[in-house]
């Protein structure tokens, strides 16, 4: 389980994360959301130690994550940042290889192909394999990072807002395989998401974050309400049920 206490972050004298406690549930899908600013990314940063804290600790499995040795993390979490930049030129091979390399250590296996072709295929990028990154769309290269962190197979994947820049086919598709490696593989997924809609239908537990602070979590039935929506979000919005499915409508 992941779990932080006393967790804060701080850039001068602002604050941009502050909570007591946070306990994220095992297994499933837990959806982030919140306004810009809110302190998502830096949350998950924090809890994928790609940010330290400014205050307090984030634990996984009862372990501080700070005495944990790199390679070791890197096989049990796995995250997926929101603004993915790389400046070598790479191929989506070579990039989604790089999601193997807490296991193969640049000498992969045939094992390790195999995983990576098959993440690969998995987000439909197939036949892009030999393409670099940068003759790709934004969407298409999106799709990329997603198979490197598939393919790295951990048991925790974090993933900060993977489905930006989607077209609906591949957000769907993606958001599916969340789906999937959550209740099928048993993997504890963790994913910002502004569509509320997709929080609703995909998520099991939401996180609604506002101000650095969490606001309210629970169930996503329980989170997907006109009232919390509209004061986390300042927008006049309804939640209405339509045979059985949650749509939350936008007035805009
Ligand atoms: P979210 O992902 O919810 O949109 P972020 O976690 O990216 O929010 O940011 C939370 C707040 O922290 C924002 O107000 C942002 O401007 C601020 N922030 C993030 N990174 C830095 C930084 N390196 N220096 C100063 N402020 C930062
Ligand atoms: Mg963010």
């Amino acid at each position: 389980m992941i779990r932080a206490e006393n967790l804060m972050k701080s850039y001068a004298d602002t604050t941009v994360v502050d909570i007591a406690e946070l306990k994220l549930p095992q297994g499933g899908v837990t959806a982030l959301i919140g306004p810009n600013g809110a302190g998502k990314s830096t949350l998950l940063s924090m809890i994928g130690r790609l940010e330290t804290p400014t205050k307090g600790s984030v634990f996984l499995d009862g372990q501080d994550i700070r005495s944990i040795r790199n390679t070791d993390l890197a096989r049990r979490l796995a995250v997926l940042k929101q603004d993915n930049t790389l400046s070598a030129r790479l191929t989506v091979r070579d990039l989604v290889t790089f999601g193997r390399y807490p296991y193969s250590k640049g000498r992969t296996t045939p094992q390790d192909r195999q995983k990576v072709a098959a993440s690969l295929e998995l987000v439909a990028l197939t036949p892009f394999t030999d393409r670099f990154l940068d003759e790709l769309s934004g969407g298409q290269r999106q799709r990329a990072f997603v198979a490197m962190v598939l393919a790295q197979d951990t048991e925790y994947a974090l993933f900060d807002e993977p489905l930006n820049s989607l077209d609906i086919s591949h957000a769907v598709t993606v958001i599916r395989l969340l789906r999937q490696a959550a209740s099928d593989l048993g993997k504890t997924v963790v994913v910002v998401l502004h569509d509320l809609n997709f929080a609703a239908r995909h998520a099991d537990h939401i996180i609604a974050m506002q101000a650095g602070r969490i606001v309210e979590s629970g169930p996503a039935k329980q989170i997907i309400r006109e009232d919390l929506l509209r004061s986390l979000y300042d927008t006049e919005l309804s939640v209405t049920t339509r045979n059985g499915r949650v749509f939350v409508d936008v007035f805009g």
